[in-house]
């Protein structure tokens, strides 16, 4: 294990010189062979083993990416869609080599409809600048992974955040999706309408498919209205347990919270130090509520009563928006926090999800696991979906690290899977995950596959992912 992912050894797809030679001939210098650039866009910060594309395009429109497609299927070239390269389970990787398609620069926002609450947008747009782009208008969009990532990502990824406890998951608020097919069909997936009975759901099949179905080229999104008032505060339990019991009853009294998750005092350690807060050395739970003032105040006084009722101390508010909006970057910024931690060490980044009954079950085992093996990976987590991380450190001196690494993970999806959870709640397959994907979904996998192959005869999108190699 180097400090980084190493590189595998370069797999060149057949004729994929063929394709780059057409695809400069219609997009010039936007096609490129640079080994940082592919690199760029075949290498995670996973400890995945990076597989560099043989070339990148940039695609500029829903036709460029068309005609790509078209270009790619008839060459049978495969093609993994790019947004901004932060997901964590190697999904950008190449392992049978091909065009990495960069949809970064489709990033306009093309209609905002105020009055249905909803939104349309090209892949590349991020998250933040689609929150900056709707400031005026009072609306946002809640879904916030830690990294700044591309709408299209999110989407293709089925992502969350901290706010996924009231709001839900890119599951829930996609409403519509434009779509380019393995055979080159640029099309039309759902409408704006917020309900709708009519045929299968497809854009529930798009979302989370991680790129190997096809590429979205837009996509209408649900927002919300920013509530008149917002109050954040963290509360110190002593014990890790405290802390995920007063998550678990506060949740199964039903009390809108629009976020609750934990950091375990390993990771408020490094959170202090990496964002220069001064948060207090315990199990930590961050909440925000949202609502009308009153409503607010009611909900952290249920909250307050059933920390109190669990070990925890009385809640530290954040003042001002700005103080709140630096809490929750810390709390984004904490894979980082841990990587900044153990400088020099590779990182990996592994999450579950469980039904919240069993949380704190999952969690105290998990615990206890990091601690028997002598590991160093602090936990965190959105726990009011019953989903959460850990951020698995490991020492490149060592030769022993990473196999305990790779057994702690798998003991964690066993428990998981055992528990009636998932082994990844919000960051995907990838080719990290594909090892457990039949343990968890038995022959529905075979049902996966036909799917895969009925869209993607050839095998062209984003081959080796979920399903695993083949089609
Ligand atoms: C510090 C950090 C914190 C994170 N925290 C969270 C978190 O809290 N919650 C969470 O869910 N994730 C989290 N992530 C993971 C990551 O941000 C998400 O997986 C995100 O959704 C990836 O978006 P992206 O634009 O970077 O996609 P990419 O990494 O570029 O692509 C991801 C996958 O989607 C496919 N894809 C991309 N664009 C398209 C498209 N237009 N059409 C079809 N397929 C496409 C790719 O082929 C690939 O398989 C975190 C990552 C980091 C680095």
């Amino acid at each position: 294990m180097a400090a980084e992912a190493p590189m595998q050894a370069q797999v060149r797809a057949p004729h994929v010189d063929e394709t780059i030679t057409e695809l400069r001939k219609l997009y010039g210098d936007r096609v490129s062979t640079a080994h940082a650039v592919r690199e760029q866009h075949g290498k995670d910060i996973s400890y995945h083993k990076a597989h560099l594309p043989d070339a990148v395009v940039f695609a500029e429109s829903a036709e460029e990416v068309q005609k790509i497609v078209e270009l790619c299927a008839r060459h049978k070239t495969p093609i993994i869609a790019y947004g901004t390269g932060t997901s964590l389970e190697g999904h950008i990787s190449a392992p049978n080599g091909g065009i990495s398609l960069d949809v970064s620069r489709m990033n306009k926002v093309l209609a905002v409809n105020e009055a249905d609450l909803d939104v349309v947008v090209q892949p590349g747009v991020t998250r933040k600048q689609l929150n900056e782009y709707i400031r005026d208008t009072g609306l946002f969009f809640p879904i916030d992974p830690g990294a700044d990532a591309s709408i299209g990502g999110m989407t293709s990824t089925r992502a969350s955040g901290t706010n996924a406890v009231r709001y839900g998951t890119m599951r829930e608020n996609v409403l519509a999706l434009q779509v380019v097919t393995a055979d080159g069909r640029l099309m039309r997936l759902g409408r704006r309408s917020r309900k709708s009975s009519a045929g299968y759901d497809l854009v529930k099949l798009f979302i989370g498919s991680e790129g190997t179905l096809g590429v979205i080229t837009e996509i209408t999104l649900r927002l919300y209205g920013i509530p008149e008032s917002m109050a954040a505060a963290t509360c110190a339990f002593e014990s890790l347990e405290g802390a995920v019991n007063a998550v678990i009853q506060t949740i199964q009294s039903g009390i809108p919270v629009a976020r609750i998750e934990l950091m375990d005092t390993e990771t408020v350690a490094t959170v202090n130090n990496y964002s220069k807060l001064s948060l207090p050395s315990k199990n930590l739970l961050l909440l925000e509520f949202h609502g009308t003032e009153a409503g607010t105040k009611e909900q952290a006084e249920m909250v307050q009563a059933i920390a109190g009722e669990n070990g925890g101390g009385d809640f530290a508010w954040t003042g001002q928006a700005e103080e709140r909006t630096r809490m929750w970057q810390a709390r984004h910024d904490a894979a980082w926090a841990a990587k900044a931690a153990r400088p020099g060490w590779g990182m990996w980044a592994t999450d579950v999800c469980v039904p919240i009954s069993r949380l704190a079950e999952c969690i105290l085992e998990t615990q206890k696991d990091v601690q028997k093996n002598g590991l160093y990976a602090p936990i965190v987590g959105h726990v009011g979906d019953g989903n959460f991380h850990l951020t698995m450190m490991v020492n490149p001196g060592d030769p022993t690290y990473l196999p305990r690494a790779e057994a702690l993970n798998d003991r964690l999806v066993a428990r998981a899977l055992e528990l009636g959870g998932t082994c990844t709640g919000e960051h995907g397959v990838g080719l990290g995950k594909i090892k457990f994907l039949y343990e968890e979904h038995g022959e529905a996998v075979s049902l996966m596959r036909s799917i895969k192959k009925a869209l993607d005869p050839d095998n062209i999108m984003n081959p080796g992912k979920i399903i695993g190699p083949g089609n």
